[in-house]
């Protein structure tokens, strides 16, 4: 087989008068087939296309099998070759193909006699819409030039499978109904926060309509000249600081600045437009296999990575076909909720602060950088909402409850009322939590609670004052490398520190050392293949064994911390020895900066993180090296009970108020009370009334939480006897049940308590 005339050009020039004509989707595509076997020399053109079902593809048209088979022979994803295509959104190329394990027969399509396949399939908007395949008799070996060229062929047939026409035949019933009646769908909840309002589609659907260049010349124009613009557009929005502060922001901005320089997506962008393509068209074939690696992308770093570049295709996109102007984002409705495939940061952050009430995404999780934006903006958010939005048109009415991951589409009278009363209920909590933020946290019988909240990027520091917290109790570090696209250096790291200290102001910050490994991954630091990461070389363990990392960040941390005092704790300590390494590392990097003359700290306290069970039996031995105990109930629970604390099935299976893990903090309180060491607790739990009630009890006197849950702690520690509360748990500790919970909330409800 060859590939007649200069690549796919002349094929594509075909295919043009082949639109040109006026004629029903069904025909077109008969003649598609033809040609795309008379210009390829194969004997056999067929086109599958995916029902709306999305599992499910038809033999939609077909050149050299038998015709009765059309529309009549269909495949699951995943089932045959073409099936493997459609699940692995992947060309394949075979020279024989019935030796594939995977191939199928079929036998009322007569393709028992053809040796070689090349499929690839046909991507729309990064989704599989269907899978184009060419066979060969003979048995031979596809070049990739042939594979290209069917790719190029399959982007324009992407549109074409898209008309209305062509859904029709597949789904006779029409697939409009979908757009009206009420939909509930549920998602991963990411910012918290009750939204109703109305759709607004953050891609308004661009359409390309042009596919195929007239002059392949003026479109690598027209592309280089939209790059351009591009580029200068990206710039300004780096340099209009998006005023919600600080380096992390600007991080993510360098990080989208640099890939709009990318020479790889760049190149590959001009690559198809020399095969013949339009330069929207180019940029949508680009950004289908973005989008299609994305969708099978394990990585939430890399992912994250896609999600910029694809940011950029359609920013793109919008240069090329004049949809910037249109979608000027400055008419939104008041209540605007965003409902988005994909979003990159800086798309987010081009809406005009203040307008939005919701965003809804069909990917990003809760690290995503599109979600710290969020985050960042108070923005109720829901992620992980498949295909949204073709569910949906602008204007529609929504609700999104960003606490559970509810999104209700159109919602019927019923359930608007019920939100609507949330909303009043919630907003309501709100201001009775505000109303308590200068209260002091004092339980009935006099005992002082330390408020705490947890951190890890400088947008949260405001949250400190908000709240009416303490301090941080927990500043997780890694979220600043997380972010980076590179080790940040030492002036980095040391201007990040020193710029949370500041803003913290008198309220005194702990910084926990990296805790990297597990699901915290570092792209550019080479992970190893684990089996278990969660227990395996992580955090401490590996700080210690590339203590390069360590070094650095300390003396970043001392350097930051000049004139202040300084708390620096260490994760996952296992072991005294652990501990002891650690602080020696400390000593060494003060007496590094104070031999340069640096000024240093006015004091330096370190603790270790208490999340490794077997520490509890060795607190005797660590407790004199530490000055504080800071315990991670978040792993120390999953190592308690082999639970995964990621694991969905295993999530709300055991109880932090079990009798057995309420002994766990019992004993980690009593041996702290008695070498005098101060202790705090800073996993999730802190943040849930009723377990900061039980640790209350047992004596805990500082929790550190997400700033949202000071509010809802200190409202049931205000009603809190203390005393009686210790009391009542001590009575229960040595209950034959498998969690105290239903004891505590009684316990509550009969001291009014609110929870
Ligand atoms: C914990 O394990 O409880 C903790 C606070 O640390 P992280 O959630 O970051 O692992
Ligand atoms: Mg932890």
């Amino acid at each position: 087989m060859v590939v007649t005339g200069q690549g796919p050009r002349v094929l594509l020039r075909r295919m043009r008068e082949v639109m040109a004509r006026p004629e029903a989707a069904q025909a077109r595509l008969d003649r598609i087939v033809s040609l795309i076997a008379a210009n390829m020399v194969a004997e056999v053109c067929s086109i599958y296309v995916m029902r709306p079902t999305g599992n499910v593809l038809e033999l939609f048209a077909s050149e050299g099998l038998k015709p009765e088979a059309v529309h009549k022979s269909t495949l699951k994803v995943g089932e045959g070759l073409v099936g493997v295509i459609a699940h692995e959104a992947e060309p394949l190329s075979l020279s024989d193909a019935q030796s594939h394990p995977a191939f199928k027969y079929l036998p009322e399509t007569g393709e028992e006699i053809y040796s070689s396949f090349l499929g690839v399939p046909i991507l729309r908007h990064g989704v599989v819409a269907g899978v184009l395949v060419v066979q060969n008799r003979v048995q031979r070996s596809y070049t990739e030039e042939e594979e290209e060229a069917l790719l190029t062929v399959a982007m324009v047939l992407a549109e074409v499978i898209a008309t209305p026409d062509v859904q029709e035949v597949l789904s006779p019933a029409g697939s409009a109904a979908a757009l009206t009646g009420s939909l509930h769908m549920t998602g991963e909840a990411l910012v918290d926060g009750i939204a109703l309002g109305h759709v607004v589609l953050h891609e308004p659907r661009i359409i390309v309509t042009s596919f195929i260049a007239e002059d392949v010349d003026a479109e690598r124009e027209r592309l280089d000249t939209a790059i351009d613009r591009l580029q200068v557009q990206v710039d300004e929005l780096a340099q209009r600081s998006p005023g919600l502060g600080g380096g992390d922001f600007e991080d993510i901005i360098e990080t989208v600045r640099m890939f709009a320089r990318d020479r790889g997506w760049l190149r590959r962008l001009r690559e198809a437009v020399a095969t013949g393509l339009t330069a929207e068209a180019a940029v949508e074939r680009v950004q289908s296999d973005t989008r299609a690696r994305l969708a099978r992308q394990p990585d939430p770093y890399l992912r994250e990575r896609l999600h910029d570049l694809d940011d950029l295709a359609n920013r793109l996109l919008r240069i090329l076909t004049g949809a910037e102007e249109r979608a000027s984002r400055t008419e939104l409705p008041k209540d605007a909720i965003v409902v988005a495939r994909t979003m990159g940061p800086a798309e987010l952050l081009d809406y005009p602060q203040g307008s939005l009430r919701g965003l809804v995404l069909e990917s990003a999780g809760s690290t995503s950088h599109v979600a710290i934006v969020a985050r960042a903006m108070g923005l109720a958010t829901v992620g992980s909402v498949e295909s949204i939005s073709d569910l949906v048109e602008d204007g529609q009415e929504i609700i999104i409850d960003g606490s559970s991951g509810d999104v209700h589409l159109r919602p019927s009278p019923e359930v608007q009322a019920v939100y609507s009363e949330k909303v009043r209920l919630y907003a309501k909590r709100q201001e009775q939590y505000a109303r308590l933020k200068d209260k002091p946290a004092v339980t009935l019988d006099g005992v002082a609670v330390s408020l705490n909240i947890n951190a890890g990027l400088q947008v949260d520091v405001p949250h400190l004052e908000e709240a009416g917290a303490i301090g941080i109790g927990l500043f997780r570090t890694e979220l600043q490398f997380m972010l980076a696209r590179r080790f940040p250096r030492f002036g980095e790291q040391q201007r990040f520190y020193k710029a949370i200290m500041d803003e913290a102001g008198d309220r005194p910050v702990v910084f926990r050392t990296l805790d990297i490994g597990s699901d915290k991954v570092l792209p550019y630091l080479n992970a190893i293949k684990e089996a278990n990461p969660a227990i395996g070389w992580r955090a401490i363990r590996m700080a210690l064994d590339r203590p390069a990392l360590l070094r650095l960040q300390i003396r970043a941390l001392i350097s930051a911390a000049a004139g202040k005092q300084l708390s620096i704790m260490f994760p996952m300590i296992t072991q005294t020895a652990e501990m002891v390494k650690a602080r020696e590392m400390v000593a060494r990097e003060r007496d590094f900066l104070a031999a340069r003359g640096q000024e240093l700290p006015v004091s330096i306290r370190m603790g270790a993180m208490m999340e490794v069970p077997a520490l509890i039996w060795e607190l005797d031995q660590l407790l004199p090296h530490t000055d504080f105990i800071s315990v991670g109930s978040n792993d120390l629970l999953q190592f308690m009970f082999a639970a995964d604390r990621l694991h969905p099935r295993l999530a709300g299976r055991y109880d932090a108020l079990s009798p057995s893990a309420l002994k766990a903090f019992d004993m980690i309180r009593d041996r702290c009370d008695a070498h005098g060491t101060q202790l705090t607790l800073c996993g999730e739990m802190a943040g849930r009334p009723l377990e900061a009630m039980a640790l209350i009890a047992l004596g805990y006197r500082s929790i550190s939480m997400a700033p949202t849950s000071v509010g809802p702690v200190k409202q049931m520690l205000l009603h809190l006897d203390a005393g009686k509360a210790g009391q009542f748990i001590r009575d229960h500790l040595g209950d034959d049940v498998a969690s105290l919970r239903e004891a505590m909330v009684g316990f509550a409800r009969q001291n009014r308590i609110p929870l």
